[in-house]
């Protein structure tokens, strides 16, 4: 689904990614860990599109075609999903007008029909009762007044309304507490463990695997993915610390 060989990126004209290399199939749920300032949101950016991250090298192709030669909106109606440390909040613009637009857009760039308003709001109830989210939460403002973990199961409705291919979740897990964890280790399960999709987990700590089972474990440091193994590397990094793995 995933295929990265050799990306190299800078920000600021300065080199981040440094060589990294990683395939994820279809079925699998991959997780990256690494010490701060090692590039993990960098690789989330890119992979993203975000303006001023330039790819200097290598490649990505999303099932088979070009990432990186895509527009951001293009790679999301191919089925990209980003997920961020730190939901935005937008006053004045509802949850559900917000997804209905996301979603639409997508579909119509990828030559669907959009969904009527009431045909909207049945996949919208449908997707909130599977993560157990009260409906009234999405005709408020978009993650306004919302508390943390109301924001992460927010999130996870999106995601589960977007029902993306690809979803890559940058410190979604940063600042929980167990119970908001527990939410979106959940969320992940239900809406992305299935068959054709995928899942990128970006996490500094082990603790939300304890959650969402990843099928392979990287570590990435300067720019690279230095190691990469199963879950039981995600608990040799809790013990040992990167430094010692990374070196
Ligand atoms: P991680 O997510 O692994 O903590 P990042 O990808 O956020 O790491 O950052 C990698 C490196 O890129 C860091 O050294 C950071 O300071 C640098 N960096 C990120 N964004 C910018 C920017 N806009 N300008 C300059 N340097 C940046
Ligand atoms: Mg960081
Ligand atoms: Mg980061």
């Amino acid at each position: 689904m995933l295929k990265i060989e050799n990306l190299h990126a800078t920000v600021a004209a300065k080199p981040i990614l440094k060589g990294l290399s990683l395939t994820i199939n279809a079925g699998e749920i991959h997780a990256i860990m690494g010490p701060n300032g090692a590039g993990k949101s960098t690789l989330s950016y890119v992979l993203g599109g975000r303006p001023g991250y330039e790819v200097t090298d290598g490649s990505a192709t999303f099932d088979g075609a070009d990432l990186l030669d895509m527009e951001p909106h293009q790679r999301a109606a191919a089925g990209l999903f980003l997920g961020f440390q730190y939901p935005v909040e937008i006053p004045g613009v509802s949850n559900v007008q917000f997804l209905r637009e996301a979603l639409n857009a997508q579909r119509r760039g990828r030559g669907e029909e959009p969904l009527s308003g009431g045909e909207f709001l049945k996949v919208a109830r449908e997707k909130a009762a599977l993560l157990k989210m009260d409906m009234d939460m999405l005709k408020r403002s978009v993650n306004v007044g919302f508390s943390g973990g109301e924001k992460k199961r927010n999130e996870m409705v999106q995601m589960g309304i977007i029902d993306p291919k690809l979803a890559i979740l940058d410190e979604t897990d940063s600042g929980l507490d167990i119970d908001a964890l527990r939410t979106v280790g959940d969320g992940i399960n239900t809406i992305m463990r299935r068959p054709g999709k995928a899942v990128l987990l970006i996490t500094h700590y082990q603790r939300l695997l304890d959650y969402v089972q990843p099928d392979f474990v990287h570590v990435l440091a300067a720019g690279r993915i230095v190691k990469s193994g199963g879950p039981e590397l995600a608990r040799e990094l809790e013990e040992h610390g990167y430094a010692e793995i990374a070196a």
